[in-house]
């Protein structure tokens, strides 16, 4: 740290992103990428003529973009805002709705208490149950805003419709931020919830189940009025936030429902089936309605079992918080990267 550093900033912890290793090659289970390519019509769309354009500033509208999600999900124009990655379009959330301070679940994306240390918003964790679901009466008339991820990471574990919708309800007076970054492959979408409430946010993104995490693409669908508080921050800070090629890729991938379908069926099946493997092997395993699992072995500590993976070239992500550093979570990848998966696991706990 140099002596030049914002005293504001000097005892903050940044956020530890997953592993990205550039030398040797692993089987990737630790950051929830999709093992498989972007649809055909991305690779089709980002071509010479659009690398060409580079030279111009992108659209600071994301007119192409914006028009494909509204279409994709039956709201209006105005009710979208794109971002870089939902990393970013969170952060907005921070900017606009955090005077009065937000609450989230404590085992909950890690970013989330980061977001609080940088823009000066007061976070208030609160514990999950003791199965590691999420009370939702912790979450009611809150004071305060509330961020919740649906489905929640790193355990995987949903909130029907109906449970988010009692905590929107409750809350008319702040805004509640549903983060569903991981609903496409089991979650209940608040999406409908969208006409009827003007105090939900709901954030989505493109680097789980649209095969884009490299284009750093996410987006909000809330009420015109949220929406423009969002846009009046990112106009406020990087009014070019979405760059030109991943503005063409995000709209291609939208437009491929075909492939989106197939992609998510095939995760969800090699989900359950790598479930079902370790249940057999004695493994705790959390329902997950996510493209992870979140699970425990039976005979082994979680470090242990994080770094014997990793020796046998797996990565998945592991914790060191008390509650949960028994357990890791796995990345749904390929069928043939959870073969593999599974037969060193098996190795690994029979000895
Ligand atoms: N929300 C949750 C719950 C996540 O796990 C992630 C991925 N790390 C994000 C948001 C951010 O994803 P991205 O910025 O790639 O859209």
């Amino acid at each position: 740290m140099s002596r030049f550093l914002h005293s504001r900033y000097q005892n903050m912890e940044p956020y530890t992103p997953g592993e990205q290793p550039q030398e040797r090659k692993y089987i990737k289970l630790n950051t929830n990428e999709s093992p498989y390519a972007p649809s055909p019509r991305v690779l089709e769309a980002i071509n010479r003529t659009e690398a060409e354009q580079l030279r111009l500033y992108s659209d600071p509208e994301a007119r192409a973009l914006v028009n494909a999600i509204a279409h994709r999900y039956g709201v209006d124009r105005s009710q979208v805002m794109v971002g870089n990655g939902s990393d970013e379009i969170l952060a907005f959330c921070y900017m606009a709705f955090g005077e009065r301070g937000f609450r989230y679940p404590q085992i909950s994306y890690g970013f989330y208490p980061v977001f609080a240390e940088t823009f000066g918003v007061d976070g208030q964790a609160v514990a999950l149950k003791e199965d590691f679901t999420i009370d939702i009466d912790d979450y009611k008339n809150a004071g305060r805003t509330v961020l919740i991820a649906n489905p929640n990471a790193p355990t995987g574990i949903c909130l029907s419709r109906s449970q988010v919708e009692e905590i929107v309800a409750s809350n008319p007076d702040d805004v509640v931020i549903v983060d569903e970054a991981y609903v496409d492959f089991g979650g209940e979408s608040s999406v409908g919830l969208l006409s009827k409430y003007d105090n939900l946010v709901v954030v989505q993104t493109f680097s789980k189940s649209r095969n884009l995490a490299g284009a750093r693409l996410g987006f909000a669908l809330t009420s015109p009025e949220l929406a423009e508080d969002l846009n009046k921050m990112k106009f406020s800070f990087n009014p070019y936030n979405v760059n030109r090629l991943s503005i063409v890729a995000g709209a291609a991938a939208m437009e491929d429902e075909a492939y989106f379908q197939e992609c998510t069926g095939r995760i969800r099946k090699t989900r359950e089936k790598t479930a079902q493997f370790l249940s057999d092997l004695g493994f705790t395993v959390l329902p997950s309605s996510a493209n992870f699992l979140f699970v425990k072995p039976g005979t082994m500590g979680g470090t242990e079992y994080f770094t014997r993976l990793r020796e046998e070239g797996i990565l998945v992500r592991h914790w060191s918080d008390p509650r949960i550093v028994d357990f890791v979570r796995v990345t749904i990848g390929s069928e043939e990267e959870m073969e593999r998966f599974c037969m060193v696991t098996k190795i690994l706990v029979e000895g």
